[in-house]
């Protein structure tokens, strides 16, 4: 059985996308703008014909509302021949995607159902997708069916692989081009076994072994220019130039905040990745966290929502684990060295001392009852000997396991981990 599953892990491919400014001529952005317009054009048709079809009795699905617009596509929209038919199934996916989601939300008793709603020319994200089979990239050049010449790339393709598809869209006045790539996983050692990561607000994560990444507030640091501009939107006249002017501005101001504190996070989440086998790190309820409005700019800003997500595809990217630790166990009440309780923990107290005489540091500590919690959750379900095991004969064992205490540790919940 092992060894059947290492066969198979050993052929695994995974996905990396590769994020790149194009450099589009003004012909070129004007098909791009038709594309995405295309894209945009067939979703509303298909949520109109979907209505129309549910009002009638039918049950629609996207996937005959595609097939029923392509058999009058030539007709009755002709423009549409001139843009790859990549375009047009863009529009019947997202609708396909937008429809699941609102039934996934009314299967779950969501408040917040979403029903999905139509796309406007001004407001929508412009973009689209298109097949891997149906591109070439050669260099800087970025070919794309039905497009006569090649759209330059500001980079050149990071991996080396199958194009399996890219999304073109625009953003603050750019173009970007995200490839979709199938590539061979690295052959990886990790330098460390575990660590526990806590994820913080002062710093943006303490490790167990005392390491610390530090939290660069972006947002807070540049505040200020941001209200400014805020102010100088709210004088303009909406709609008219200056006001469009300082919009662009804004929207330029937005992006450059969001790309440094995603490099920020890239460079912490890559280092821990590569360098601890076994990762544990807490899940947090982020949405929840967000509700409570002293918190939430802090939150926001160190975005670990995103950083949970870097540090598991990461992780499955070098062969590691990362184990997911219950929202309610008490990683930073409880005392790592003799498990006693502090239930009168404030989060203003950066330090404490327990009754048995252990003065601790609270990141620390909590990053520390995290990683030992990691490790017991892995033992439990026998994934450790696989973990050390897996790398050791040069294979891969698996990509992350993210395991949920809360489903696994039902009855023990919020037992005092035993020390391993
Ligand atoms: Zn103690």
């Amino acid at each position: 059985m092992a060894r059947e599953a290492d066969e198979s892990a050993r052929t695994t491919l995974m996905r990396k996308a590769h994020k790149i400014r194009l450099n589009p001529t003004l012909e070129q952005e004007q098909w791009l703008l038709q594309a995405s317009g295309t894209a945009r054009f067939t979703y509303n048709w298909g949520l109109a014909e979907w209505q129309r079809q549910y009002e009638a009795g039918e049950k629609p699905s996207a996937y005959v509302l595609k097939k029923q617009f392509n058999a009058i596509r030539r007709e009755q929209f002709p423009w549409s021949m001139e843009i790859s038919k990549c375009a047009v199934d863009t529009g019947f996916r997202n609708l396909d995607t937008a429809f699941s989601n609102f039934f996934r939300r009314c299967k779950n008793g969501d408040t917040k159902k979403g029903y999905p709603r139509f796309k406007s020319k001004r407001h929508s994200k412009k973009s689209f997708r298109m097949d891997g089979s149906r591109v070439k990239i050669d260099g800087h050049w970025l070919k794309l069916e039905k497009l006569d010449e090649p759209i330059n790339m500001a980079e050149m393709l990071r991996f080396d692989g199958g194009v399996k598809s890219v999304t073109i869209s625009e953003d603050a006045g750019h173009w970007y081009v995200a490839v979709n790539v199938e590539v061979e996983p690295p052959e990886h050692k990790h330098p460390q076994e575990s660590v526990g990561v806590d994820l913080g607000i002062k710093a943006l994560a303490v490790l167990s072994n005392g390491r610390e990444f530090e939290n660069q507030k972006l947002l807070r640091l540049e505040l200020r220019k941001l209200k400014r501009l805020n102010r100088e939107l709210s004088r303009r006249q909406e709609g008219s130039g200056r006001w469009n002017c300082t919009k662009a501005k804004l929207a330029r101001f937005h992006r450059r905040i969001a790309n440094r504190r995603l490099d920020c996070q890239h460079k912490m989440t890559t280092d821990i990745a590569s360098t601890y086998q076994i990762i544990g790190v807490e899940d947090l309820n982020v949405a929840g966290m967000l509700r409570n409005h002293r918190l939430a700019l802090s939150i926001a800003d160190a975005g670990f929502g995103e950083i949970q997500r870097q540090l598991s595809y990461k992780s499955a990217w070098y062969g590691g684990v990362v184990v997911e630790i219950d929202r309610f166990f008490p990683s930073s009440k409880l005392c790592h060295f003799c498990g006693c309780i502090n239930g009168n923990l404030t989060l203003a107290e950066r330090e404490w001392t327990c009754e048995c005489g252990a003065v601790l540091n609270r990141d620390l500590n909590a990053a520390l009852n995290i990683e030992r919690q990691a490790l017991n959750i892995l033992r439990r379900s026998g994934f450790t000997e696989q973990v050390k095991n897996g790398r050791g004969e040069g294979v891969r064992p698996f990509g992350a396991i993210l395991v949920e205490a809360s489903k696994m540790d039902e009855e023990r919940r919020p037992s005092i981990p035993a020390v391993v």
